[in-house]
């Protein structure tokens, strides 16, 4: 049944040019409820529905994903890659320095880059990675020990 339904994933997937297999089919799915998931989630997400899958698989999935522009790929320092399914608008994050947690930030003004440099060196903009650290609301509520 899973195998002859059409769904946003397969069309995604064949309008990149992959074959819609179930690993990438779940992968995707993962990242649509966890935004920002690191291979480990995406892993632990996809082996609940595909019980078989290793974690090397995913990376497979995920790294084929990245390429095709399917997903974006965000590594925050210290932090491993994390994978999310927003891709195209430039938009950045904001990391808890504390916990990891991490959230979206539209671009801060304007379109991209939206942060103008001083000087471009001859070169032609296209995209700024920025990079926001705090504290999340709970890090930022927690009682300091
Ligand atoms: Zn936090
Ligand atoms: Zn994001």
């Amino acid at each position: 049944m899973p195998h002859t339904e059409t769904s946003p994933e397969r069309d995604l997937l064949r309008s990149a040019g992959l074959r819609a297999t179930d690993p990438r089919i779940e992968t995707l799915r993962a990242l649509e409820t966890h935004p920002h998931a690191d291979a480990q989630e995406v892993f632990d997400a996809v082996s609940s529905v595909l019980p078989d899958t290793s974690l090397q698989a995913i990376y497979g999935v995920l790294s084929a994903l990245t390429d095709t522009g399917l997903v974006r790929r965000i590594e925050p320092a210290g932090s491993p890659a994390r994978y999310e399914l927003r891709v195209g608008d430039n938009h950045h994050h904001i990391v808890c320095s504390k916990c990891g947690a991490i959230g979206d930030v539209d671009c801060a003004v304007g379109h991209a880059p939206c942060l103008t440099p001083s000087t471009t060196s001859g070169f032609t903009l296209t995209t700024a990675e920025v990079t926001y650290w705090g504290l999340c609301p709970d890090c930022a509520a927690a009682p300091l020990t």
